[in-house]
């Protein structure tokens, strides 16, 4: 057998995903490996297929006693022995499973890191063979980590003690810099095969709102998603308890989880919510590690998390199998400022030195600004996520909230300009909501009694939105004009670098929202975003196909007793209703259906699409099949958008010349035009890039403030220099494209023909 009869017969795939296949290829060759992947991303392939070709046992060290039972369960379901072995069992339990162990009855072991140097375990690994040692989650080794665990630090003597030297590997999905060495360095990895990859899960997308409510809007968007499987996470027990309430009595089917419930209750919550009884769970961060709920559609943050890692491993929790699925987070001030609150306020950890302590709280405060920043940048979501696990991500995804809206830039140098004088002229007394009323000339209770109408920036930009205002506060905030206090009073005050835009040195260009193209991105709650659902790949026949097997699914889950996605996940159901496989032969080209599977379930499951189609051929889908079946699903969750922008003959022929565009409104002109379905949008910026490279245009920087230039031969193509109005009543110099220009934009973006 080779790796890939492994992978077919026991885990029913036909392929290795990205990067799988390279850490699979060192494990065999006896090279150390690190992989770092998201939670999705299929870390346990990795391990699990050289456990079965590797000639002796596989330790597998995790600090997650539910995940090692679901992995366990999963495994013994593809017919692979393993075991586990943790604080859940009695002692009389652990005795037999080692027993068994010593005996060479298991090929894969899970243990927590505390047994390891318990005698027994120790015996057993003086009797047999180890050839891998895995360590799941090793970013617990590291103190920078969040979740450092001294008990990790076991592992490394539990390796010197063996006989002969196993390989050895690591797997974790949030890993920084210094984590990343840390794991290196302390687990002694020797010249390891270092792997960071699959960050960007095509299938999610990533948004964040802003709502007025963040109570109505969630209530919306779970009734939206009616019988679909959900997490809530929110920051507070309290929180959980009133979302809870809330979704309770509007008769949604939510459970709850936080570390203040009883612990059995809890288990059972747990068991509600995996086994699909209730579809919706309301959680703290409490809840997850080592869920591995395959057809979770949605993750919502009702409270902004604390960093990057913790938001990208919770929000990961969506959409395991491949289906599309949704990230959101409700965005308020307010979380973060809490949040700093707490962090300031948090139990010093005794185990660190002051200096130790310091960094720490350092790197939190990091992590928190980090986070803030995803919250409020509007660039490509994705694209920021990537950047921030160091990988490079696209411009424009195309599936993210940020991709889907419309910004116009503008320059609001004037009103930033007007932010600084009132915030110093109240000398950084006050927060966000005193100083944007203050310049809107907002007139309340509240107001008058600081008497806010007596300093002169009162009502100074009284034409602005209040809304935008505050996120123009923000993106000063985001680009160090401003800094806030970190309290939490969070008070605002001017930065070292706003004299910069005090002195005329830089612009501040703000990207608002078109109005009219919010509404139909589906920002509004409830409504779906690029999604494609079940219901989008199966017409109604083939729906209700998908609901008989999900419940024969069901029902032998319960003979079982183990979750229904362990059976089969969603979008393998989903793709025996697009292949409708008649035989055994056609069911086993199914990813997700191995030999071991077939056997025990196969004709059950051929039963029911044998009687549902009376063994005839038909079509269930929309489309065309290759684009129904989920192995494609990742790729077109892009909804194909992924293709760099470009217009075909035909639709170049329909751009509405006009004698003089701005780069932007030419860009959403041809935006217009282009073939949505496929094509990336492209930005006005884009346009002048291009305009840049063919030497027509280039900034220059006149006293202090960059300037756009038009060549000579820029003129002669068509470019010009006009006058803007900022919204602030000061003018300002822009390029325009004219008739000729806006021609050659065409022409450079005309789809190869025959390339296609
Ligand atoms: P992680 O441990 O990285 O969080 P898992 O190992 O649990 O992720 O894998 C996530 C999901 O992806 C599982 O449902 C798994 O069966 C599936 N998966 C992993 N590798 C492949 C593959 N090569 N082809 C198809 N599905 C895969
Ligand atoms: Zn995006």
């Amino acid at each position: 057998m080779d790796k890939y009869d492994v992978l077919k017969r026991y885990f029913g795939y036909c392929g290795f995903r990205k990067g799988q296949e390279l850490l699979v290829d060192s494990i065999l060759a006896g090279r150390d490996v690190l992989g770092i992947m998201p939670t999705g991303a299929g870390k346990s392939l990795c391990y699990q297929v050289p456990a079965l070709l590797l000639r002796g046992v596989t330790v597998v060290v995790s600090p997650l006693i539910s995940l090692m039972k679901d992995q366990v369960q999963a495994l013994n379901q593809a017919g692979v022995h393993a075991a586990y072995i943790n604080s859940s069992l009695s002692e009389g339990q652990i005795a037999k499973a080692l027993l068994l162990a010593s005996k060479g009855r298991y090929k894969i072991i899970y243990v927590a890191p505390e047994r390891l140097e318990t005698p027994g375990f120790l015996e057993f690994a003086a009797k047999v063979e180890i050839s891998l040692v895995t360590v799941d989650e090793a970013h617990c080794i590291s103190q920078w980590g969040q979740d450092f665990r001294p008990s990790y630090l076991k592992i490394v003597q539990f390796i010197r003690r063996l006989e002969k030297r196993p390989v050895v590997s690591a797997f974790t999905a949030t890993a920084t810099g210094r984590v990343k060495e840390d794991i290196s360095c302390v687990l002694g990895l020797i010249s390891p095969q270092v792997l960071v990859t699959g960050f960007d899960r095509g299938n999610l997308y990533f948004g964040v709102e802003y709502p007025a409510k963040k109570d109505t809007y969630l209530l919306n968007y779970v009734l939206g998603h009616a019988g679909e499987s959900g997490i809530v996470y929110c920051a507070t027990r309290k929180n959980v308890e009133a979302v809870h309430a809330m979704l309770s009595l509007a008769g949604v089917q939510a459970t709850k989880y936080h570390a203040g419930l009883d612990n059995e209750i809890r288990q059972q919550n747990q068991e509600d919510f995996m086994y699909d009884k209730c579809p919706v769970m309301v959680a703290t961060n409490a809840f997850g590690m080592g869920i591995d709920k395959s057809n979770i559609r949605y993750v919502l943050h009702y409270n902004m998390p604390q960093g990057m890692e913790n938001y990208y491993q919770e929000a990961g929790r969506a959409g395991r199998d491949g289906v599309d699925s949704e990230c959101i987070l409700l965005y308020s001030a307010q979380d973060a400022v809490l949040l700093r609150y707490m962090m300031e306020n948090k139990e010093p950890n005794t185990e660190f030195t002051v200096e130790e302590s310091a960094a720490v709280e350092q790197w939190d405060m990091e992590r928190l600004r980090a986070m803030e920043n995803y919250c409020k940048t509007k660039d490509c979501l994705r694209g920021y996520i990537l950047n921030y696990f160091g990988e490079y991500g696209s411009v424009r995804c195309g599936n993210c909230s940020n991709c889907k809206k419309e910004f116009e830039e503008m320059d609001a140098t004037e009103a930033a300009i007007k932010v600084l004088e009132c915030v110093r002229q109240m000398r950084g007394r006050y927060g966000l909501r005193v100083v944007t009323g203050t310049l809107l000339g907002e007139n309340t209770a509240k107001l008058r009694e600081y008497r806010v109408s007596e300093y002169p920036a009162y009502a100074g930009l009284k034409e602005w939105q209040q809304g935008e205002l505050r996120e123009l506060v923000g993106q000063m905030l985001l680009e160090g004009y401003l800094e806030q206090t970190k309290d939490k009073y969070a008070l605002l005050g001017e930065t070292k670098k706003a004299q910069e835009l005090l002195k005329g040195e830089a612009r501040l260009i703000f990207k608002r929202c078109r109005q009219d193209s919010t509404r139909n991105a589906g920002a509004g709650a409830g409504v779906s975003i690029g999604k494609r659902s079940r219901s989008d790949i199966l017409n109604s026949r083939g729906l209700s196909l998908f609901d008989l097997l999900r419940g024969l699914r069901t029902e032998i889950a319960r003979e079982e007793s183990v979750p229904p996605y362990i059976i089969f996940s969603d979008r393998t159901l989903i793709e025996l209703c697009v292949r409708l496989p008649l035989n055994g032969q056609e069911m086993q080209k199914v990813a997700g259906i191995g030999e071991n599977k077939y056997a025990r379930y196969g004709e059950r499951f051929l039963e029911v699409i044998n009687s549902f189609t009376k063994g005839k051929r038909e079509k269930l889908y929309f489309g065309e099949e290759d684009e129904a079946l989920p192995g494609n699903l990742r790729g077109a969750s892009y909804r194909g958008a992924n293709r760099e922008f470009a217009l075909t003959k035909e639709q170049a022929e329909q751009v509405p010349y006009i004698e003089a565009a701005l780069g932007a409104t030419l860009a959403v002109a041809l935006n217009a035009l282009r073939d949505a379905e496929c094509r990336k949008k492209i930005s006005g910026a884009e346009i002048f890039r291009f305009m840049e490279s063919e030497g027509y245009v280039k900034e220059k920087r006149v006293d202090g403030i960059w300037k756009k230039i038009v060549s000579e031969e820029g003129v002669k193509a068509g470019l010009f220099v006009g006058m803007r109005m900022s919204k602030a009543g000061k003018e300002y110099e822009d390029v325009y494209y004219g008739k000729e220009a806006q021609r050659l934009v065409v022409e450079h973006y005309l789809e190869n023909t025959k390339e296609e």
